[in-house]
């Protein structure tokens, strides 16, 4: 048995001055009863935790850091910026670089801004296509999660629905009197609200769902989203804060036919640094202040150190093309996952899209929210003890993506798979 003595020790500590410990919720491990690991480095494949216990990482601090750890060339590139300086509240040739790298490979990414995270790439999303069309509600599907913004608070994945959250004390039923709500993969919920509602700005969607678990749009299903968007004259926002460069060099979107309006961006982009970015065409864009009178601002916005790490992950990301190795190494971990779930007559459903996989402890096929709730969270919960405990790091809950990294290799693959055949054996009818 593996200790988390010292993990045990500081969460103790930490819950003096820290709420429950953490600085976000799904780092704790509430759902599947127990207290969250602290961590003390990580290298390449892996991470390691205060006590000294290795894993294989397959978090990646949710996303981000798709070199695997400690990556040299954006080491190197960090470290050349810290001596340069940290923040100068003035723009630099670095946030050039990498808003040409990102608007190249985004079909209809005339410009883009730059924020600090994820959540405040939907929440200027939300602003511009409010200001853009003159209308105000926004279509949201249950299970994604938009971040943290008041008015994407409702039906959302990621630590509200492991928390089984209906929504967020303190958000004012204004800010979500606007948000209408659809189904995933359901072309007619959308259709409803459209023909229903005058006064709609945009639909936001997560082009690959991840999380509410990984779950794939029917390709019918996001070639009439997008051209029922287009034809009311409603703005489709992709967001690919956790998709984006993870399936491909770019987005979700172009491997999946459809251009989006408005693009957010977060997590990939930033290396492992608070960043995040919106981006559409000059059209949309230009009603962003200074050119225009939408208003959206940030001290650190594009932060030098951040731009930095984003540039010099995107280019090894461009440079390695590890897309193919993705699809091999989650394919095999999907063949991993389904025989050895079979063998132990444990029922199983396993998603993925290029570098995103889970599985789901159900037997029936997860197409939307309402299919991954349908989950059996306590073998999930046993199946998480049983990986950490053969050095196997995943997310806390059912319903969050699994990520690989470049730096897995044969051996890892190997832990990989000893180490879910161990769980699922642990965890046998
Ligand atoms: C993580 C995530 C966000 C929020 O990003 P933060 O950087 O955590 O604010 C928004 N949308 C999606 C799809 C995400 O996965």
């Amino acid at each position: 048995m593996k200790s988390y003595n010292k993990s045990q020790e500081l969460y103790s500590k930490g819950l003096t001055h820290m709420v429950g410990s953490v600085n976000s919720p799904v780092r704790a491990f509430k759902s599947v009863g127990g207290n969250p690991l602290f961590i003390k480095n990580a290298k390449g494949s892996k991470i390691y935790d205060v006590d000294g216990n290795e894993y294989i990482d397959l978090v990646l601090s949710y996303g981000p850091m798709i070199l695997g750890h400690g990556n040299d060339k954006v080491i190197e590139a960090v470290t050349k910026q810290v001596y340069q300086g940290f923040s100068f509240g003035a723009s630099t040739e670095n946030e050039i670089i990498l808003s040409e790298l990102i608007c190249s490979v985004f079909n209809g990414m005339d410009k883009i801004r730059f924020v600090n995270s994820g959540t405040e790439a939907t929440m200027s999303a939300i602003r511009l296509a409010r200001a853009f069309t003159g209308k105000n509600k926004i279509i949201k599907f249950s299970g994604c999660y938009h971040g943290h913004g008041d008015s994407l608070l409702v039906a959302a994945g990621s630590g509200m629905v492991t928390y089984s959250l209906p929504g967020s004390a303190g958000v004012p039923e204004n800010a979500v009197k606007d948000t209408l709500i659809a189904e995933y993969n359901n072309i007619e919920s959308v259709k409803t609200h459209l023909s229903k509602h005058d006064d709609i700005a945009a639909v936001f969607i997560e082009p690959v769902a991840g999380n509410m678990g990984v779950v794939i749009p029917s390709d019918t299903f996001i070639k009439e989203l997008r051209k029922i968007t287009h034809e009311a004259g409603v703005l489709l926002v992709v967001d690919e804060v956790m998709t984006g460069f993870r399936s491909k060099f770019g987005g979700a979107q172009d491997i999946l036919g459809i251009q989006a309006d408005i693009t957010c961006l977060g997590k990939v982009i930033g290396g492992g640094f608070p960043v995040g970015a919106y981006g559409a065409r000059s059209e949309i864009m230009n009603l962003v202040s200074p050119l225009g009178n939408m208003y959206q601002a940030g001290t650190l916005s594009g932060n030098p150190v951040a731009m930095a790490a984003g540039i010099a992950t995107l280019t090894e990301l461009c440079e390695q093309n590890p897309y193919q190795k993705f699809n091999t190494q989650a394919e095999q971990l999907e063949k991993i996952m389904l025989d050895s779930a079979r063998e132990n007559n444990i029922e199983i459903t396993v998603n993925r899209f290029g570098s995103m996989i889970n599985p789901f402890f159900s037997k029936k096929t997860v197409t939307n929210f309402s299919d991954a709730q349908e989950c059996d969270t306590s073998q999930f919960t046993s199946f998480f003890w049983s990986l950490l405990e053969n050095g196997i790091y995943i997310p806390p809950s059912q319903f969050e993506a699994w990520f690989l990294s470049t730096t897995i290799s044969d051996d890892d693959m190997n832990i990989l798979e000893n180490g879910i055949r161990k769980a699922m054996k642990s965890i046998r009818k």
